[in-house]
């Protein structure tokens, strides 16, 4: 990790992604400045807060000109690309997990699938994406110890057990992609992705606030 980034504090850096991930977009439709009230509405976090985790970046937005793209995107590159590879598990290879498989993560981010497990006879031994899939039998025996973050694309009613194993085990991030809610201690961070409410919220605010 660079100097520079140790000095972002946690909050800042984990909407990180979130700003480049935007900003990507905005130079590729040939945008060159933006002000932190589009972004604040772009990307809903407040101006305020924008503001001050752009100061930390050494971007100092001018009044009536807003923040230069170019020079925010390749702050972002940077600091992203330095980090060290995140080597991580998926579990449950049905139809979204075998699409994550064959996803190359790594080749936009500093993340890797390398492992997978399933309970499915037919798949457990197999490869996919070039990710081996392993018996979810033998987690705690198969998962590397370098492995950190759990994908979880297993039926709902299984999320809580595997994520106890998976806690148990050592994993520090969980990106549960199950409409399940599930507990973990203070110590593991969990994100929860349900593409069902997404895709709901999505035709909610077509519907309430189209746009132009
Ligand atoms: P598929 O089309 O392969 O049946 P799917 O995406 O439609 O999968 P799910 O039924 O949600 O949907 O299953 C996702 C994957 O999770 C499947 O590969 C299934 O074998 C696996 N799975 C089911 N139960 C468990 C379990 N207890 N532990 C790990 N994986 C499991």
């Amino acid at each position: 990790m660079s100097n520079e980034q140790l000095k972002i504090p946690q909050a800042t850096a984990k909407r990180l992604p979130l700003y480049y991930r935007f900003l990507k977009n905005l130079y590729a439709s040939g945008k060159q400045r933006v002000s932190s009230s589009e972004l604040s509405e772009a990307v809903k976090v407040d101006s305020a807060t924008i503001r001050r985790d752009f100061s930390y970046f050494g971007a100092l937005g001018k009044k009536g000109y807003g923040y230069n793209v170019q020079y925010l995107l390749t702050f972002f590159r940077k600091t992203l690309d330095q980090d060290e590879l995140t080597y991580v598990s998926l579990i449950g290879v049905g139809n979204l997990g075998t699409a994550f498989l064959h996803y190359n993560f790594s080749k936009n981010n500093n993340t890797k699938i390398t492992v997978a497990f399933d309970v499915d006879e037919t798949k457990i031994g197999t490869e996919i994406g070039g990710v081996p899939v392993r018996n979810l039998d033998d987690l705690e025996m198969e998962l590397p110890d370098d492995v950190t973050v759990a994908i979880l694309t297993v039926p709902a009613h299984v999320a809580q057990p595997i994520t106890d194993r998976l806690v148990a085990k050592g994993i520090k991030g969980i990106l549960n992609f199950t409409p399940a809610r599930i507990n973990v201690p203070d110590t593991v961070r969990i994100h929860h992705i349900d593409l069902a409410v997404e895709l709901q919220s999505l035709v909610y605010f077509l519907k309430h606030y189209p746009t132009e």
